[in-house]
This record gives structure tokens, sequence and C-alpha cells, in this order.
């Protein structure tokens, strides 16, 4: 599909109007909807809510916008409003506490670079699991003070946002961004212009718009090809987030590889220690080498020793048919420039990319990753298993447990993913800065004097809370598309907060197995129609639009909920993203996951549901084969 190229990121001067009329005390508030801060902060978050609630709501949780969209006569009510007023100072200074804060400097400092990066729901640069890790280990080491940067795209269409035909085809709606009402700003160059980095590509350069965005003390900065001075052909560069064919998918990882380190030394970024999640950013490798070979004079074999040594490469795929591999021809389309300033021969560098050298082997980026890489990872202990062994082959006449392939498990953080109420909670139970000695068992320990009922009276909190906002935001959405009104209000009728709600929610893929549980219809409706223990079970996920079967599941379910004997039973939550996601895992009882292993590579949605006090029910893959321990 050809997108057509919009002008969606053209200034809009009436909100420039709003905002150089905000009264002095309310800029603290545009300061703070320009950093993600407020995210994991729930003073901050509340703030926002507060402001305006139904706009809040209706701008997905976004900061920049709400301002924007606030009337001049709710800025007067807020100006008026003491307690607000205060609310507001509070909050900031809290904020400028966190920000002044230097960075460690006993750690390396390190560059990170992914495809996608899942921050909050109004940024939408995320697709999954691999991008939401990469935006909380940008939390976390805002946190932790480590010196890092980031570096990603910023799409113009995001990912798709998913609605559901009556008989439950997925439709995928791409909408172009407003980048002007967005939680993101031009980086500046020294003349007050936005950064442009000129990125040289066979034949011409292509231009890239540098945004920056503010996670905390961190910097993430995502390069935008969408301008004029592109061609209609490379603009679409940064268009979509995993879309297009195989000449885009290059395009795109030269661009976040080559065009990365670029922009790095642009911004005048040198760190210490370079990390790629996944092997889609594995090109910044050469064009590091390139520097040292052109700019430092090392010999290619030196410039790769120093290379190595400072890069680190996580994998998260556990099948190779899930990594990128690159035919020679178009390879060598992009690339071919690239052997001469290193001062190798083609079949050099082709090889690098070969688990098989010297033979017609597509180039793979996971294997050029794990040659130019000291360390490389998977992303739980079993993970890391199966990678030694998926990799087996690149270091021939070495047995699996012999090579450097090693594991990292995956988290997620804490004050993103656990619910205000808990966070609330766990500063009482364990002490204010629990969250500094999180990995330290012996923090956990009171939980054990806590009275059953305390966490009880929590859980149907939030629980409640989850039924509300299905009520609130999902019923005018059905009736709208799923027709027969008397049907959609008894569905949400049957709700019931005292009924065992199962929650499952994830990508689409096959091997997540969505529809493992309809593999027996008459037992399921006899457990759902058991009038004595209710059960209700909860779907959400998107499934690639790519992905044909990842759809077709997603049609059957539709079809089972809409079987008399589960009507109100199976519920279906269109397009699942970071806030259904938190409503989800706060809100239901059991949280559901049923891969098949060892194909979840690790799978961070339980760790989410822990935190919230949801019992964890999964077939031991991934994390889970760590975090399981009977009778816990
Ligand atoms: C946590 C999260 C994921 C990753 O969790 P999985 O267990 O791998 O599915 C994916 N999407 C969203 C929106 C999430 O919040």
């Amino acid at each position: 599909m050809k997108l057509k190229v919009s002008n969606t990121n053209a200034p809009q001067w009436r909100n420039m109007t709003v905002q150089t009329e905000l009264p002095g005390s309310l800029k603290k508030l545009e300061e703070l909807s320009k950093n993600l801060w407020w995210v994991w902060n729930s003073e901050g978050k509340s703030l926002f809510h507060d402001l305006d609630r139904d706009l809040w709501r209706a701008t997905g949780e976004n900061p920049v916008m709400l301002l924007q969209k606030m009337k001049s006569e709710r800025f007067e009510e807020i100006v008026h409003d003491a307690e607000l007023m205060k609310r507001i100072d509070t909050v900031y200074t809290h904020f400028r506490q966190y920000m002044s804060v230097p960075m460690r400097t006993d750690i390396p400092s390190v560059s990170y670079f992914s495809m996608e990066y899942g921050l909050c729901n109004a940024l939408k640069i995320y697709s999954g699991g691999l991008g939401i890790l990469a935006g909380d280990y940008i939390k976390e080491a805002s946190d932790r003070c480590i010196d890092m940067t980031a570096v990603g795209f910023l799409y113009r269409y995001g990912y798709f946002t998913q609605t559901l035909s009556m008989d439950g085809q997925q439709i995928a709606n791409y909408e172009p961004q407003n980048f002007n009402q967005l939680p993101i700003e031009p980086q500046l160059d020294e003349n007050g212009h936005q950064m442009i980095v000129e990125v040289p590509y066979p034949g011409r350069i292509i231009y890239a718009n540098v945004w920056r965005v503010n996670v905390g003390r961190m910097k993430l900065y995502l390069l935008d090809t969408d301008l004029d001075l592109n061609s209609e052909f490379d603009r679409p560069i940064t268009h979509k987030l995993y879309g297009g064919d195989w000449e885009n998918r290059i395009k795109q990882e030269y661009l976040l590889g080559i065009g990365g380190v670029i922009m790095l030394k642009k911004l005048g970024i040198n760190h210490q220690v370079y990390h790629c999640n996944e092997g889609h950013a594995a090109l910044l490798n050469l064009q590091r080498l390139v520097d040292y070979v052109q700019d430092g004079g090392l010999s290619f074999n030196e410039a790769l020793e120093v290379v190595r040594a400072s890069s680190l490469y996580t994998v998260h795929t556990p099948v190779p048919a899930g990594h990128d591999y690159f035919d020679e021809g178009l390879f060598h389309k992009y690339m071919n420039e690239f052997p001469a300033k290193l001062g190798i021969e083609w079949a050099d560098l082709m090889n690098m990319g070969r688990e098989n050298p010297d033979t017609a082997d597509k180039f793979s980026m996971s294997v050029f990753a794990l040659n130019t890489t000291q360390e490389s990872n998977g992303v739980s202990w079993l993970h890391g298993e199966v990678s030694k062994k998926m990799f087996q082959g690149v270091w021939k006449g070495y047995a699996p447990e012999e090579s450097h392939v090693g594991y990292v498990t995956n988290g997620v953080h804490m004050p993103t993913w656990a619910a205000s109420e808990w966070k609330e909670f766990y500063a009482q139970t364990f002490g204010a800065d629990y969250l500094d000695r999180q990995d330290d068992e012996a923090t956990w320990a009171p939980i054990f004097d806590v009275p059953d009922e305390k966490i009880w009276e929590l859980r149907m909190r939030l629980k409640r809370k989850f039924i509300d906002f299905v009520k609130r935001d999902f019923t005018a959405n059905w009736l709208k598309n799923q027709g027969d009104p008397s049907r959609i209000m008894s569905i949400v009728d049957k709700i019931n907060p005292n009924a065992l709600l199962i929650g499952f929610a994830r990508r689409f893929a096959t091997y997540k197995r969505a529809y493992l549980l309809f593999n027996d219809l008459n037992r399921l409706e006899k457990i759902v129609n058991n009038d004595q223990f209710p059960v209700q079970f909860i779907y959400a996920g998107k499934a690639h639009p790519a992905d044909g079967a990842g759809q077709d599941l997603i049609r059957r379910i539709i079809e089972v909920s809409k079987m008399p004997q589960f009507l109100g039973k199976i519920i279906f939550l269109e397009n699942y993203d970071m806030i259904v996601s938190k409503r989800l895992l706060t809100g239901v009882d059991i949280w559901l996951n049923t891969p098949t292993r060892p194909l979840e590579a690790s799978g961070t949605s339980g760790e989410k549901a822990e935190m919230n006090g949801l019992l964890n029910f999964s077939v031991r893959d991934g994390w889970w084969y760590e975090g399981y321990r009977e009778g816990a």
C-alpha cells in the first residue's frame, strides 16, 4: 500500500498562541508535559488527569495535546484554584529535584539502539514486548542515573490502531501523527534550527530530522525522513514500524545503524558502550568500523577489536526464521561502497553476515551482530540456552555451551507498571525508598505481616476500576461497530465484579496460542456458566497486518464470544495498547499465558501482573521458567 505523504507536521499557529498566553505559573505545566517523567510518577500523572479528566482520556493520556486543546475558561479556573496551583508547584519542584541529580561517572556510558520504544501511549513508536522493554530500560537508566542515550525512529504512521468488523475481521488504521501534538521536541542545531542529519546512501543523501524525547534524565533521539528534502521514494523510510518490503527494511536498518551513529557524532555524543536491541540496528557497528579506519587510522582488524570490545547485542527471537536476512543483490545495492572504506573485499563483508562463509548464504543481521560484538545475550535463562544452540553454527568446532551467548532476563520498570494504589501500599509497607532496594530480597519480607484482607480490598478496588473502564471506554465503541444494542448492553451488564476474571492480552502471534482455551468448547461452556463459581475471560491483542493466521485467531475468538452460551463470558477489547494493557494488568484476577515452549523468549507481561497482585498462570517458558516457585 502506498501512503500519501501528508503535511500533518505543519505548525498549528492557534496552538502556539495559546501556549504563549499560558499564565506564568502554568509554564511549569508545559515543561512537565515535555518530559515523560510523569508516566511513572503518579503525582504527575494524576495532576494532568485532574486538569481536565475528559480531555485527558480523549487525548489518549497526552499532556501536550491536553494543554493545546484545553479551553481558556478552564485555564482561568485553574489559575483561581489555589489547591490545584499548589499541586502544580509541588509536582514541578519534585520534578526539578529529580532532574538535578547528576549522572554516575563510575560506570560506562551507553548508546542504545532500537527500532521501537514503548514509553507511553501517546508515542506510537512501539508494537510489542521488544519496544516496551527498550522503553523500560530508558526509564530505569534514568532512575539509576546511568549515562545513556537512546536512538530510534519517529514514525509518521506509528503502529496501527485496531478496529474489528462485525464478523471479527481486524481493520488496521494507520493514522498520521501530528508531531506538534506529541511529547517530543525538535532537537535544535547551533543556529536554532531543527537539526538535520545527512546520511549518505548510494548515489544520494537522505536527510533526517532529529527529534528529542525527554525521558526523565535520559534523552531519546528520533530520526524522521518524512521531509521535502527527500524524494517520494525515500520519505516513507520512517513511515511505518515493521511495514513495507525488504528494500524499505534495508533502508530502515541502514538509517538506524549508519544514520544513528552519524547523528550521535553530530550531537557530540561519544559513549563507551553500544547496545543493539535485536539485529535491526547492527549496521551501527559497520559505521563505527568505518570511523575507526577512516578517522582513527586503525587497520580493519584493529578497528574490529575496538568495536567488538565496546558492543553488546540482545537477541529476542528464538527461531532463525524470525531474523532479518538480505539477499546479496539487495545488500550490495546499498552496501557496495563499504568494503573500500574499510580496506576489505566485498566477500569479506558478506561473510561477516554469513553462518557459512564463502557460500551463497544471505546476509544475516544477527550473524553480523554476533561477529561484531563481544557479548550477546538472550532475554531469559531458557532463551539463552536456545540461542546458544540456534547460533551454534557461527562458531564452528565449538560446543554450544562454549559460545559467548549468555542471557539477561528481561525485567519491567516497576514504577511504570504498578498501579498507583499499589505503589502507595508498597511505600507504606516497605519504606518510601523501596524502589532503590528492589533487588534486595529483604526489602520485601514485611509482606508476610500484611493481613490478607488488606490485599483483597486493594485488588477489589482495582477490579471495580477496571470494570468501570471497560464500561466507559468500550460500550460506545461496541454500539458503533457491532450493532444490536440490546446484545451489547447485555454483555456490559454481565461483567461481574464477583466473577473470576481471567485476562489474556498480547500480540496475536500464532506461537502464543490465543485459541488454546477454545479447543474444548463444551468443557469451557460448563466452566463459564457455573453459577456458584462464575468465570469470565477478557481478551485483547493485535495481529501484525501481514499475519493472516494471527488475524484468523482474532476472528475465531470473536465468533465464539458471540455464541449464546458465551455471550458476556468471553469479551474482546479492541486496540490493545499501553493503556488497555495496564488496566488489564491491574484489574483482572488471573493473567493467562499459553505460548508454545520455548518460543516465548521472555514475555514480560506476567511480571507486570505479579507486581499488581495478580496470579500468573503460564507455561513455564521465558522469564516464568525462572520466576515460578511451587507453592509461592
Ligand atoms: C508488556 C507489554 C507487552 C509485552 O508483554 P508480552 O508478555 O510479551 O506479551 C506487549 N504489549 C504491551 C502493550 C505491553 O504492555
